[in-house]
Formats: C-alpha cells, structure tokens, sequence
C-alpha cells in the first residue's frame, strides 16, 4: 500500500524535530504533528511578563545543545543561531557574600577551593580531558560504548550518591556546596545513587562549552532547527491534538516524542498487555515551581562572580541543599530551597526593553504540587542580592499545573520526562534491547522519557531515528 509519507513524528520538541531531521536528512518524507499553536515544546521564548520582555518559559542555558554530538552539525547558524557565551559558566554564592565561579578554564576554578583545588582537579580533570570520547557513549542508551576504559573510569565517578562523591574528594563545605549546585539539576536527593553523574557531566560541560544560551531566547534555537529542517521538505502541522494514530496519514513509522503516561492514551496502538503493564509503572520526578522576572535593573547580587555568570546556584550550605532535595521526596518542602537561576540580559541586551533586564528561576517541588512559592524564593534570591525585590517591575509564576497546561510532557510539572534515577536512567522507558521501539513495529518513542533523558540536545530523538531507519529504511544507513 502506498504511503502518504515515511514517517510521522507526533510532538515537536527538541527531541521530535531533531528525529524529524535526521529522517528527513536521509531522504524521506516526514511530517511533525504538533498540538500547540507554535513548534518548540519547553523550548519557547514568550513576553509572560511585560511587552518586550523576552522569557524563556522552559529550557533557558543550553550547554548540551552547543555540545550534542547531533545538532553540533547541523547549519543552524544559516537560520540565526548565535550563541552567548558568559564569562562565567555558572556562580555559587555563600551567606557571607563570597562567592565560586565555573569558569571554563579548569584551573582558575579550582584555585578557589583552596585546600580542595587538587581534588576538584582529580574528580573533574580526567572528565575534561576525556570527553570528546565520552560525550556519545553519555548521550545515548546503555550498549557497548566505543571508548570502554574511558567509560569505565566515569561509571566508577558517577554511579554513587553526590553525597559520597562530595564526602570522598572534599573536605571543606563550600566545595561540597558547589559540586551540589550542579548535582542538583537532578532532580535527586544528594544521597540517591547516580545523582554524581549530574554533577559530573554537568561541571565537566561547564568547562568545555561555558554554558552558553541561544541570543534573543531559546525560542530561536527552535526556530533554527523548524527552519533547517523546513528546506529539506520536512512538514510541520501544529494545532493538531493527536489521539488516535489511526487519525494520522499513512506512514510506515510513527514516532511520538511523548513521555508513556501520554502515549497509553493514544489510541490504536497494538501494544502488548504486558508492555502496557510497564509503561505504567513507569515513575515520574519532582516537579518545578518557575518564575520570571521583569527588572528595573540587573540582580544585583553582591558578588561580582553572580554577576558575571548567567547562571547561579542558590544553596548557601551544603546541609541547605541536601535538607532541600531530599524534602521534595519526603512532602516536607524546606524555607531555604536551592534555586536555579538564569539572567540572560546583562549579557544579551535583547531580551528587554534599553536598560531593563529579565530573570529566570525554578525550584523543584514535590509532582502536582500547587504551592505558591514565590515568597520563599524571593527571600533566598535577596540573601545573595540584597534589594532584588525592589527591581522588580513584574513577575510571572508558573506552578506544576500552569506547566503541563503549556506542555502536556511535564507531567506533575516534572521537566525532564520521567524520574531519572538509577533504575530509569539508561532504560528508559522500560528496559528493552532498544528502548526507542515498542511492540508496535510502527511505533517509537523519541521524547526525554528515553535515554538519555531530560535536557535540549536531541539526542533522544536522534537514536529513536537511527532504530527508525535500522528497522524499516536498512538501506539507508
Ligand atoms: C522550566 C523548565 C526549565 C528547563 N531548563 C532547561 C535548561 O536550562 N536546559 C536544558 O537543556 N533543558 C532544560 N529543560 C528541559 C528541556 O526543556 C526538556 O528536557 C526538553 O524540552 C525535552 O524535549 P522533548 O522533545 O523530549 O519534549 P518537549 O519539549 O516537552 O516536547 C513535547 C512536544 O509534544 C507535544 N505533544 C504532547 N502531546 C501531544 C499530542 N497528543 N499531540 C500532538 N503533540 C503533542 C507537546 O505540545 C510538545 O510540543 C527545562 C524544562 C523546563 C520545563
């Protein structure tokens, strides 16, 4: 029977787009399904605040967008892609209005750390100099990695608690602090088995790539990627909620850039009993509870090195930190939570009207949570940035509810896909030989909810394409 198109990609989030891509780079036909009325999923820059205003609503600082072995190739500087480097990758302030920096070079980092320098060398230097080999075997689901000693020596890092790594290499607070901020983008309590990989991967990108955000919002790296994969004939459709993938035109794969509790509501799929079973029992993490700003002025934090990052850590001990991610599992949400934050104005004028600036925050909540945290995160911001209440002009809260509401994938405000802990970290959704096919041989997952998860790097979307064309398209590859 002939077909309308190869293949179908339903959702249009970094992930979609970028299995759209490499399908329709490999010359087949494809089309992107989209509900909402614009492409990009959590990856929008809207005015939520004030008009010229420009906020990204979800991802904001994309380090591993720059570093994705897959859109690093791609030509989206042709479609106005420019990247904004800070000259600090990210900032941790403490009470006492000291202050560390990530900087790219590895060195003048840990000069700071005093009598834990040698140590943040040997946790993070070995990283450094390995990762043009570990960067695909990280990205990608668990299989034979092409560089076996180098991942070897990772796993042993990476596979314990932040805690214990902290504990093992440091021996001052403030060091233990600092790896925290980048640990805790896991979404995990410090003392949960693989949180370490987070602050690994994410410190050791710090130094590479320096964190960098697209300029004029996160929007436009979306508008790079629809426009590049626009003039390979791919098609995009969006208002159109997709429900029964009998609804769709024929193809011979259909790939859903869905997190599972989506995808068991779609109908007509021919899933198994059994795969249903699991994609169930499939666990979703902590939500977030986000925040935007409209500022008179910059935060002003009273550390130079806050202002000179675009992102900045919030966790004035070590103890704050811990006490904070482990309350969010436990319902038991503390006064002093660690908060990420982004400023992307003083560094990109474009994001708001001559002399004003934005800002950009989230703390992670328990799934579902309907809290309003706004108070609470104010006061931790002014503890760094005295007077930071007083620039403000305007304020937009987003709680886990408003979140799914603007993308149907952050399901009780969780961001990245589904909890990413050990038992779901590399076999996500479910532990199968590939983990981007389902029993449906028309069917593949293609979102954050498969390795290697949560963050704007495609890679996903890439490795749902590559089974795509391994099982239907051989003589394409
Ligand atoms: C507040 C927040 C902050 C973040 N910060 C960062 C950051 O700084 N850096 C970073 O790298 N990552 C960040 N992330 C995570 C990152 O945005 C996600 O990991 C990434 O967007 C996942 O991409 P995806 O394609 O898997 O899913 P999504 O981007 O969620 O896209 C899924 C798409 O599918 C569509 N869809 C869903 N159901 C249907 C249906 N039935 N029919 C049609 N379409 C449908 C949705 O509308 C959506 O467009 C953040 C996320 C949030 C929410």
């Amino acid at each position: 029977m002939s077909k309308k198109y190869d293949a179908i990609v339903i959702g249009s989030g970094s992930n979609g787009i970028a299995a759209a891509i490499r399908l329709q780079e490999k010359g087949l036909k494809t089309a992107i399904f989209e509900q909402a009325a614009v492409p990009g999923g959590a990856t929008k820059t809207q005015e939520l605040t004030l008009p010229g205003f420009k906020h990204d609503v979800g991802s904001a600082i994309m380090p591993l967008g720059l570093a994705s072995p897959f859109f690093k190739d791609l030509p989206l500087e042709q479609y106005g892609l420019e990247w904004i480097f800070p000259e600090i990758a990210y900032a941790h302030p403490f009470e006492d209005g000291t202050a560390y920096g990530c900087y790219k070079d590895i060195n003048s980092t840990a000069a700071q750390l005093g009598e834990d320098e040698k140590a943040y060398l040997d946790l993070i230097g070995p990283l450094l100099d390995n990762w043009d080999k570990l960067g695909k075997d990280l990205l990608g689901p668990l299989g034979i990695p092409d560089h076996p000693m180098a991942f070897m020596k990772f796993g042993i890092k990476a596979l314990p608690s932040a805690k214990i790594i902290v504990d093992k290499y440091f021996k001052n607070d403030r060091s233990k602090a600092f790896f925290y901020g980048s640990a805790a983008h896991s979404t995990l309590p410090m003392n949960t088995l693989a949180s370490a990989s987070f602050g690994l991967v994410l410190t050791t990108s710090a130094h590479k790539f320096n964190w960098p955000f697209p300029k004029g919002g996160a929007g436009n790296f979306v508008h790079a990627l629809t426009e590049h994969y626009k003039s390979l004939g791919g098609e995009i459709f969006c208002d159109t909620w997709v429900e029964d993938i009998r609804d769709l035109p024929n193809a011979y794969a259909y790939l859903f850039d869905l997190t599972p509790r989506q995808l068991l509501k779609i109908k007509g799929l021919n899933f198994s009993s059994l795969y249903r079973q699991r994609l169930e029992s499939y666990k979703y993490g902590a939500g977030v509870f986000k925040m935007d700003w409209a500022l008179s002025e910059p935060i002003p934090f009273t550390n130079e090195k806050c202002r000179k990052a675009a992102t900045v850590h919030l966790g004035f001990t070590k103890e704050e930190i811990e006490n904070s991610e482990k309350g969010i599992h436990e319902k038991n949400m503390t006064k002093t939570p660690y908060v990420l934050i982004a400023q992307h104005s003083p560094f990109d004028p474009s994001r708001a009207p001559e002399g004003k600036h934005t800002a950009w925050a989230y703390i992670h909540v328990p799934n579902g949570s309907t809290e309003d945290f706004t108070e609470i995160i104010e006061n931790q911001i002014e503890r760094a940035a005295p007077g930071f209440k007083d620039t403000i002009l305007e304020r937009s809260t987003m709680n886990t509810v408003a979140l799914e509401q603007f993308d149907p994938n952050l399901v009780g405000g969780d961001i990245n896909g589904g909890k990413q802990d050990i038992t779901q970290l590399f076999t996500r959704p479910v532990a199968r030989i590939s983990p981007y096919s389902t029993p449906d041989p028309r069917v593949y997952i293609c979102s954050s909810s498969t390795p290697p998860g949560g963050g704007v790097h495609g890679m996903c979307g890439f490795h749902a394409a590559e089974k795509t064309l391994k099982d239907h398209f051989k003589e394409l590859l």
